[in-house]
């Protein structure tokens, strides 16, 4: 059994839910998905995903619940995280916004909101690394990646800016891989994860 946590603080947690347990069908394996909202859960996750939604709040509210070096340790040890949208932001090195207390997890900074300024949303078909067919990706108010430091690994791009990024054991995305029934980038950040680690 595979616990997953999702944090639940702010933001879209039951389509993630989903995925999380799609991807874990697809792989054969058992999940338990817990939603954290308080801290004390994450040390008995084996996996954590950390949602879009409004990055301020979540970054606030990480903070205020004692979340956030529940978050830190789970990295420490190697777990992985799966981080999409504004939690891309709250993970991310330097988010250039006062209210945002970033967690310094990917080494990449980002700018929020500028991604498809013009198109507050749009879909695009992205082409991922280990992925063989596209995976259609789903932009919403999306974050801009605008420096990637050594030791992080693009995993996508678009229009020539990176969209998806591996360092360690976490994955980012600037957009929403739970809004479609396409679990391949949960699978990638998580089962395809646990099964290396159980293979060693
Ligand atoms: N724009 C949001 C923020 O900065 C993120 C958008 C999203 O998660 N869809 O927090």
């Amino acid at each position: 059994m595979i616990h997953a946590g999702v944090v639940a603080v702010q933001g879209d947690v039951s389509e993630h839910a989903a995925a999380i347990r799609r991807a874990a069908d697809a792989h054969g394996e058992n999940v338990d998905v817990v939603e954290i909202r308080q801290s004390g859960h994450i040390p008995d996750c084996d996996v954590l995903l950390i949602p879009g939604g409004e990055s301020t709040a979540i970054s606030r509210l990480l903070r205020r619940e004692g979340i956030d070096e529940e978050i830190r340790d789970h990295v420490a040890a190697g777990k992985p995280v799966l981080a999409t949208c504004a939690g891309l932001i709250v993970s991310s090195r330097d988010a250039k916004d006062d209210r945002v207390e970033t967690l310094d997890l990917i080494d990449v900074s980002v700018d929020r909101n500028a991604f498809g300024r013009q198109v507050d949303s749009f879909e695009a078909p992205l082409d991922i690394a280990g992925m063989d067919d596209p995976f259609p990706a789903v932009f919403i108010r999306a974050p801009l990646i605008d420096d990637v430091d050594d030791g992080v690994e693009v995993l996508a791009e678009w229009d020539g800016t990176p969209v998806a990024v591996r360092q360690g054991p976490v994955v980012g995305t600037s957009f929403h891989p739970e809004l479609t029934a396409d679990s391949r980038l949960h699978d990638l950040a998580f089962f395809d994860h646990v099964e290396a680690e159980a293979a060693d």
